[in-house]
């Protein structure tokens, strides 16, 4: 369905859960108050939200979190939404720590591409940025690997942060060594995110195009996302540039998010949601949730405010929205 500005709206991130194994510095550094189980969404409420979605033309899904693959049963649920009449694709954002062990599993059910979030390729980095313990890169990269020799579309999430700004070359040259692409991400504004430094996509950009002086533009579509994407003659992935902040894209916008507590959000940085989770717990009918998505998915608002920030209303983390 199209929303009050004319946006065809036709993908729905969901979060599973708004736990996670890690500690990411601009995410949730101290963890989360975590949400009792009973106000978590059980996977079939989830599906029943998204068959609601799909009768109003969402077909794209994204499951995200938190960490999606600490919530038991995720890949089960990942077939299950494949198999809804009428979806076209189900994709993953994942931290990757956990995936190694499912990726074969979640291949089977028909996961259709996955977004691996890697913000250095130092290990020692790695730990400081996440609180992890241990050889992450090594897994990662092998991880990657992997996922490539499955034929599972794969990218690379990096959030551009005063840490990882002289990283950036090796980092993007994750996608001269595999068909992968490598997606550059303005820090945005939302929970820690606000107190955390990072530094504009434009300079990310510069800084590629002195390694990789033919790094050119290309128009075609790679995803559901806000994605600007360049290619190289020496480069096997693309490279993505998600300016969140400093240009808005939401002109573009397809999206809504469903957190794990069952709250439709239209926008990012509003805390304006509709409560799918009364519905679902109150014995609505899948018309009333049905209703209540449509009225939701139409008042989107027209533009994000980050620019803006005593305009931004949201106060849950990225975390607890699915980010
Ligand atoms: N745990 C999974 C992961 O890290 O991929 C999925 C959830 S995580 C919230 C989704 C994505 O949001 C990750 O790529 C993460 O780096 C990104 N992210 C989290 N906080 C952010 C912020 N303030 N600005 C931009 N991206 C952020
Ligand atoms: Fe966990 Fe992802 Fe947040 Fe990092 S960005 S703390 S991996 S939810």
């Amino acid at each position: 369905m199209t929303d009050q500005y004319g946006r065809a709206i036709d993908y729905m991130r969901i979060s599973v859960t708004d736990r996670c194994n890690l500690r990411c510095q601009y995410c949730m550094p101290d963890g989360v108050t975590l949400t009792p189980h009973s106000e978590i969404l059980t996977y079939e409420e989830l599906l029943r939200v998204a068959a609601q979605a799909v009768a109003l033309g969402v077909t794209k899904f994204k499951v995200t979190g938190g960490e999606p693959l600490v919530r038991k049963g995720c890949v089960d649920f990942v077939g299950r939404l494949k198999a809804l009449p009428g979806v076209e694709q189900v994709t993953m954002t994942t931290n990757g720590l956990l995936l190694s062990k499912q990726l074969e599993a979640l291949v089977a059910v028909g996961l259709d591409a996955v977004n691996i979030s890697l913000d250095t390729v130092d290990n020692e980095k790695y730990c400081r940025l996440t609180g992890y313990h241990g050889q992450a890169l090594p897994q990662l990269t092998a991880l990657l690997e992997r996922c490539v020799a499955h034929g599972m579309r794969t990218k690379v999430n990096v959030v551009l942060l005063e840490e990882n700004r002289d990283e950036l070359p090796a980092l993007a040259a994750i996608a001269q060594r595999l068909p992968v692409d490598v997606r550059f991400i303005e820090l945005m504004p939302i929970g820690y995110g606000a107190s955390a430094a990072g530094f504009s996509p434009d300079w990310a950009l510069e800084t590629l195009q002195g390694r990789w002086p033919d790094l050119a533009p290309v128009s075609e579509r790679r995803g559901n996302g806000p994605a600007h994407y360049y290619a190289s003659a020496s480069l096997l992935g693309r490279i993505g540039l998600i300016d969140a902040v400093s240009h808005t894209f939401c002109v573009a916008c397809n999206r809504v998010r469903l957190t794990s507590t069952g709250l439709l959000k239209p926008c990012l940085c509003y805390e304006t949601s509709t409560d799918l989770k009364a519905i679902l717990r109150g014995g609505g009918s899948d018309a009333a949730l049905r209703e209540a998505l449509r009225q939701a998915i139409f008042a989107k608002p027209r533009a994000h405010c980050f620019a803006r920030r005593e305009d931004i209303t949201e106060q849950k983390g990225m975390s607890q929205i699915g980010g």
